[in-house]
């Protein structure tokens, strides 16, 4: 079975000096990685919302540096992947695969050719916008300058689908989404989002967004985000309530937005996508990587088959790897 995490923001610490060869007080690195079984995972490039274009340019750029210097040295443990077959090639060769995502399109600015850049340096996904609307759309916390992708988004969203990048929907505003999903010649995903039936967060997917992406090929990958997984947690939290505590979600609570999109989305169009070292509060029992099987067993308890829990541990996000980099 493959373990692919299609989002940790790792790169964040790496450039304040994590050292992902350590056993860290982060969420991932290779001893947690190594523990829970996690054949590869996409790191995110994120910028924040209130930088300058060019201040975002640099700490992508960093971030960059940072991860390549890491896959030079730790080459006997882990190896950067650029398409679907580094990820099973790497698996073979019994190395971790360091795949490299961009949260936030603002460190392309305004061009393509920045964006071409970043594709060779390894960028493979990007999520279109963090929580502030931005040159290419809308943001889900913000939504309010385009109305949807930008005209700029409409032609970045084409060179996305041209040079083999996914297009990531996390943090985007519904209209964005809808405009996406008419655009994309490619499958769509979300890295790193839950279900709105379960949570009303606008972070999270409603049931006919899960539908309409799925009915495209795409993924929705679950995020481990106590906020995104309980209503009840996230407006406790809101209030500064005492108790909070006993409102945390747990292991359970991530398999029922997996089963939901499931029954939603189908089997097929449903993943992982963590959000460690991006998210201040934990599930319980969920601490860090290495417990990432504790999510496999519920499924196989719930009745899961191993060939359903193959699809939702890497093997969806995979196939739609494959598509969008297929020439
Ligand atoms: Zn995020």
């Amino acid at each position: 079975m493959l373990v692919l995490d299609t989002h940790c923001d790792t790169p964040s610490l790496m450039i304040e000096g994590l050292d992902i060869g350590q056993d860290t007080s982060g969420h991932v690195d290779l001893p947690k990685l190594r523990s829970g079984g996690v054949d590869a995972a996409f790191f995110a490039v994120c910028t924040l919302a209130d930088l300058s274009p060019d201040a975002a340019t640099a700490r992508a750029l960093d971030m960059l540096a940072a991860i390549h210097d890491a896959a030079d040295k730790y080459s006997g443990q882990l190896a950067l992947a650029l398409t679907p077959e580094d990820v099973e090639s790497n698996k073979d060769k019994g190395l971790f695969s360091m795949l490299i995502g961009m949260e936030n399109g603002a460190p392309i600015q305004k061009s393509l050719s920045l964006l071409r850049l970043f594709h060779k340096l390894g960028i493979r996904y990007i999520t279109l916008t963090h929580n502030g609307d931005n040159e290419i759309a809308d943001s889900s916390m913000e939504g309010k300058r385009w109305g949807g992708l930008s005209p700029f988004g409409r032609e970045v969203v084409a060179e996305m689908n041209r040079l083999g990048i996914i297009v990531d929907i996390a943090h985007v505003s519904d209209l964005t989404f809808n405009d996406v999903l008419d655009c994309s010649s490619a499958p769509i995903v979300s890295t790193h989002s839950c279900c709105r039936a379960l949570a009303d967060h606008p972070r999270n997917m409603t049931d006919d967004m899960i539908r309409r992406m799925a009915d495209k090929g795409g993924v929705i990958q679950i995020n481990f985000y106590p906020v995104f997984l309980s209503s009840e947690y996230a407006m406790a939290r809101e209030a500064g309530s005492d108790g909070l505590d006993a409102l945390l979600p747990d292991a359970e609570d991530v398999v029922r937005h997996i089963t939901h999109a499931v029954n939603i989305g189908g089997i097929e169009h449903v993943g992982i996508g963590s959000d460690f070292d991006g998210i201040e509060v934990t599930p319980r029992g969920l601490e860090n990587i290495s417990k990432l099987p504790v999510i496999f067993d519920l499924l196989a308890k719930k009745g899961y088959s191993d060939d359903q829990i193959e699809m939702i541990a890497g093997g969806n996000f995979m196939r739609v790897f494959k598509e969008v980099t297929r020439k």
